[in-house]
This record gives structure tokens, sequence and C-alpha cells, in this order.
């Protein structure tokens, strides 16, 4: 059977309009019995487009495409009772079959672009299997709470984001990054909601609850992002408001004026009438309408499917016309992963160091408090760590066992006075200070992400202008980590607030008409994240602050995804370029023709049909956009 209500309408419609046919073949009837016989199958097929246009009259905002539909098909239903003209009743029912067929494929095309986002990004899970006093059930995700313990088998999706307390595994994040690499995971690691396991049994420990989980943030940014409309989305709507008045009053003008003036109103009236009532319906904007917004759709549904999230279709807009790029140092081109390269310790042992400096991290989520941390596995031991003020830029100050430690830059020494010596390997140097008396450094290093210069070669083949990287970390590390990839300007040692100040010097030396993009991850960062004309965040698979106050999002951390997202951009909205002018061009030429009496109401019909099946087709290209 089938299921859906329009096409069964259709299809009943077209019965309707045979049998009538067939009627009107068979005897010769005067033109009112001739509208009985054609009302069922018109009305069965239009009723819900002239109650729209009914409704749009009643809350005096008229002028939509029901109108224009309406309007033309009620007269050339009604056109037969002029005196001197041909009825044109198949053609009326048959404007109205076409214009549902039409928004029948777009229907369909939606929720296959819907189904097909769903279905790659495959990622919501329906059960979780938690242990609860011993015994192992499976629930729904909704019902599980943060501290509760999931058992993962091989093949099992992660439900929920959480932390492995046993066992190892390796996790398939194909769905939420579109590459298939596997991640080892183990005891103590962070695992995201979203990924596979691939090989082993593990059982982690629930962290978030399944609504604040990474899947269901996913879902809920792919599925809101339709909300914030692309300019060419936006203009579609302005173009409606005019464009539609302006076709009634010409149609008006083309069923009277010429008439008028001929001198013999009556005789070419019912001539006229039907050019003007082709007209209506040949402007009909149906394949601008309907293919324009789903172009969008399908861009963004693409773009997830490669891990790349773009939260609407006005920083697409913006991402396609790039011509700066500004980039966060640590954990964006960075790892963000720091090794403990030397130890130089004043006064006290190695171990000492070390072991003050992971203490006063223990609650920091900074790279470098994590790093610091893995460099001391005891580091929870029970000595009483309170007061941890962290200094955004500087570092992080605590009281352990009643004495004051300040861990930082040297930034963070000159501000409490302590006397820092000078270090001469290349590498982040974290001083430590108790009670304001120096005790040593920590040199550690990062590794440049493997991808990060092909990141900015793929910018400059765009046609990015200006490369520039910000970080709080010191000039000989900053510089070095520029000329190894590429980037044309650094500004190193900055606060937050430096990197907020440069952020709007670029934003006045960026071409007129091109835009500034700012990529990072969440730390420290955040207000220029804000700022920037559009703000990709890393960090989907690491922390999630950035997630939420960012318009990009790049599930894997990947920064060579920042040009992926440009070129995505520009490929979506070329299509829909192209669907503008094909449908607006078709409609003038049909438009000109209709005007002159040369298009009838049969190529009208087809001419919009066509368009807009064309249109969406071409429109549903985008799901499958590469970058
Ligand atoms: P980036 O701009 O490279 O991402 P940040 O602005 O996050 O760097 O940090 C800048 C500098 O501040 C670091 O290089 C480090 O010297 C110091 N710092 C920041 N947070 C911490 C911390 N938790 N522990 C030690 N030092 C820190
Ligand atoms: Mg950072």
């Amino acid at each position: 059977m089938i299921k859906n209500k329009k096409l069964q309408r259709i299809i009943l419609s077209a019965l309707l309009l045979i049998a009538a046919v067939a009627v009107e073949r068979n005897a010769v009837l005067p033109v009112w019995q001739l509208l009985l016989i054609y009302l069922p199958s018109y009305l069965l097929v239009s009723y819900d487009i002239l109650a729209e246009a009914w409704e749009g009259i009643m809350e005096r905002d008229p002028f939509n495409e029901h109108l224009l539909m309406s309007i033309a098909t009620l007269g050339a239903m009604l056109i037969g009772f002029l005196p001197g003209a041909e009825p044109e009743f198949t053609e009326a029912v048959f404007v109205m079959l076409f214009f549902q067929v039409g928004e029948l494929f777009e229907e369909y095309a939606e929720d296959r672009s819907r189904r097909s986002i769903a279905e790659l990004m495959d990622i919501r899970p329906d059960t979780a299997t938690v242990e609860r006093n011993g015994v192992t059930e499976a629930v729904h995700p909704e019902t599980v709470a943060v501290g509760e313990l999931l058992v993962l088998r091989p093949g099992d999706k992660v439900p929920m984001d959480g932390i492995v307390i046993e066992g190892t595994s390796s996790l398939n994040t194909v769905a939420l990054t579109g590459e298939s690499v596997p991640r080892t995971v183990g005891r103590g690691d962070r695992v995201i909601s979203g990924c596979v396991n691939v090989s082993g049994m593990i059982k982690m420990r629930v962290e978030k609850s399944f609504g604040e989980s990474t899947v269901s943030k996913i879902i809920r940014l792919v599925e809101s992002a339709g909300e914030n409309k692309s300019k060419s989305e936006n203009f579609i709507t302005r173009f409606a408001k005019v464009y539609t008045p302006i076709v009634v009053y010409i149609s008006l003008a083309l069923a009277i004026l010429p008439p008028l003036l001929s001198g013999d109103f009556v005789a070419v009236f019912p001539l006229w009438l039907n050019r003007a009532l082709t007209f209506l319906v040949v402007s009909c904007p149906c394949a601008l309408v309907l293919s324009i917004p789903l172009t969008f759709f399908g861009g963004i549904g693409g773009a997830s499917r490669q891990g790349i999230l773009i939260k609407g279709g006005n920083y697409m807009d913006t991402l396609a016309k790039a011509d700066t790029v500004v980039f966060d140092k640590t954990g964006t081109l960075t790892r963000g992963v720091f090794s403990v390269n030397a130890i130089h310790p004043k006064a006290i042992s190695d171990r000492e160091l070390l072991h003050l400096a992971a203490h006063v991290e223990r609650f920091s989520t900074h790279p470098i408090a994590q790093s610091l941390r893995e460099a001391y596995p005891e580091e929870s031991d029970d000595c009483t760590v309170k007061d941890v003020e962290e200094i955004a830029g500087h570092g992080i100050r605590a009281q352990v066992n009643g004495r004051s430690v300040s861990v930082g830059n040297t930034k963070m020494m000159d501000s409490i006075g302590a006397q820092w010596l000078p270090c001469k390997l290349i590498g982040t140097i974290i001083h430590l200070a108790v009670d304001g008396t120096y005790m040593g450094h920590i040199v550690i290093s990062d590794e440049i992400k493997d991808d990060a210069s092909e990141a900015i070669d793929a910018l400059k083949a765009l046609g990015v202008r200006k490369t520039v990287m910000l970080t709080g970390d010191r000039k000989e590390v900053g510089e070095d980590v520029a000329k190894r990839i590429g980037i044309d300007e650094v500004q190193t040692g900055l606060l937050p607030a430096d990197k907020v100040s440069h952020l709007e010097r670029l934003m006045k030396e960026k071409k007129a008409g091109g835009s500034l993009l700012f990529v990072g991850d969440g730390i420290n960062d955040a207000p220029v994240l804000a700022r920037a004309d559009v703000g990709v965040a890393m960090g989907a698979l690491g922390s999630d602050a950035a997630v939420e106050a960012a318009d990009v999002v790049l599930m894997d951390d990947r920064p060579s995804k920042v040009a992926g997202a440009i070129s995505i951009s520009r490929k979506t909205i070329g299509v829909a370029m192209q669907n503008a002018w094909f449908a607006i061009v078709i409609k003038v030429l049909v438009l000109l023709l209709a005007g002159f009496g040369i298009a009838t109401m049969w190529m009208a019909v087809f001419a919009d049909v066509g368009v807009t099946v064309l249109a969406v087709f071409n429109a549903m290209r985008t799901l499958r956009v590469k970058s």
C-alpha cells in the first residue's frame, strides 16, 4: 500500500481526471456540467493549497506561491464561461497535480537527506549495558546516571562519555570524524560517545548524562543548523515578498490592458486572460523556494559526514570568503601532549619538583597540566591541595600542605618576585616557586600535529591571504613552530586579552569583503573564538568547552579540516547559485513567451516542474560533497 497521503491524493485525483476526460470526450455537455465533472479531481488535489492561499489573505500576507497557483487554476477553471473562450479544466487540474508532485519530490529529498545524515553519522545509541549491583542489564542510555559503570563488548557503540576503568581496546571513530583511524584506549583514558568499540571488552565510568554527551550534542547541532539561514536563503524570502506582488499586478495588467487598448474588449479578453493565467503559473518560484534551503541542508550534512560540524548556512557564507586564518598554538597546531625533556631543580630533588608541579596542576584542564600529571603518576597521594587559582596565560597557584606553590612562565615568576633562571633548551619552560622562592624549572615540549603544515598549504591553495599564529607560549617555541609549518605571522607571549586585541587588529587589516577565521581549542581562547567572523573549535574528541562557543567544530582535531570546511562551503554556495540562475533564467524565458502568447499552460507547467526536479537533484549532490 502507498502510505504517503499526498501521493494517494495525487493518484486518486489523476484517476478522477482521466474519468472526467473520458466523459467529456463521449458527450457534448454545457460548460457548467463540465465544471461539475472536473471539480472533484480539482478540489481533491488542491484543497490544501487553496486553504493556504486563503489563510494568507486572511492574515494580510497574501503574496506567496500558493496564491499564484490558486488564482491561476481558479481562473483556468472559470475561463470557459467567457463567451468565445476555450474551457481549460484539464490544464487547471494538471497545474495543481504537478505542483503537488514537485512538493512531494522536495519532501522526499529532504527526508532522504535527513535520514542519510542520521544513518551515515550512525551514532545515536539505543542501549547501554550498565552494571548495577554486580548484574549487567541493557537499558536506555537516558536512564543511566553519571557515575554508573557501563560494560562495552567488542562491536558495541559507546553510548555516553566517560572514562575507562578496566580493560584495553581500540575504538573506531569513523562516525564522528569521517576517518577510520583506530584509537587505542586503556585505563584512565577518556572515551567519547559515538565511537565503536572494536577489539576488547572494557568497563567505563559514565562522566556525563546522555543529554550532555557528545552524541546528543552533535545530533542537536546538526538538527538545528537549518535555523541559521544563509544569505541566499534569506534572499529568497525577501525576493518572494517583492516578486510575487509584482507578478500578480503584471498578470492583472496583461489580462485587462491589451483588451482595453484593442477597442474590442469582449472579443480578445479571453485570449489575454488565458495569457495572464499562464503567466501566473510560470511565475511560481518553486524551484528557488524548494531547492536552495535543500542545498544548504545537504551541504551541512555532507560536511558533518567528514567530521566537520557547521552550525548553519550563514557560516558557510562567511567560510567561503576566508581571507585571514588565525590559529592558536597549543592543542590546535600542536598536539597539546607535552613530554618532559629536562628537569632543572634548585635546592630540591627532580622528583620533588615534579611532585609539587603535578599537585598544583591537579584540577586544571590545560594541556600542560594534564601532561605534568601524567609525568608524575603518584599525583593523587595524601598531600592537601587547596585554594587553586589559575591565572590564564601565566600559570597556576595553590596551597600544598600549607605552602604557596606557583607554577607557570616567567610572567608568573615576575609577578611574585621570584628570581628565575633562564634555560638554554628549546621548549616550554615551566618555572616553580614555593612561598616566593625559586625552586627550578621543568622543560617540556609538544609535538606539531602531523597535518599542520599540510593545513597551511591547503589554505594557501584556496586563496587565503594570510595565516597567523597567536600563542601564550614563549617566543623561541612559537617562532620555531611557525617557521616549521610555514605560518605568515606569529605573536608570542600573549595573555588571553592580548589575543583579543591582536584579533581585533587583524580584523581591521583583512581585505574588504573577506572574513577572518579563528581556530582554537577553547582553552584560554574562548573570547577570541567568539569574536572572530567564524570561530572554529578543535576538540570534540578532547575538551568540549569550545563546542558551544564555536560556529564550526572539527570532530577530530585535525587543522587540515579547516580547508575542507572552506571548500565544502564554496561548493555548496556554488550549487545554490547554479540553481538560482538556472531557475531564474528559465523562468524569465517562459514568462516572456507566456506574455507574448507563445507559451501554453502546458509548457508553463512542464517548465516549472522540470526546473524544480532538476534543481532538487542538483541540490542533493551537496550531500556527497568532497572537501
Ligand atoms: P597557547 O596560546 O599556546 O594555547 P596558553 O595561552 O594556554 O597557550 O598558555 C600560555 C602559557 O601560559 C603557557 O605556555 C604556560 O607557560 C602558561 N600556562 C598556562 N596555563 C598553565 C598551567 N596550567 N600550568 C603551567 N603553565 C601554564
Ligand atoms: Mg590553547
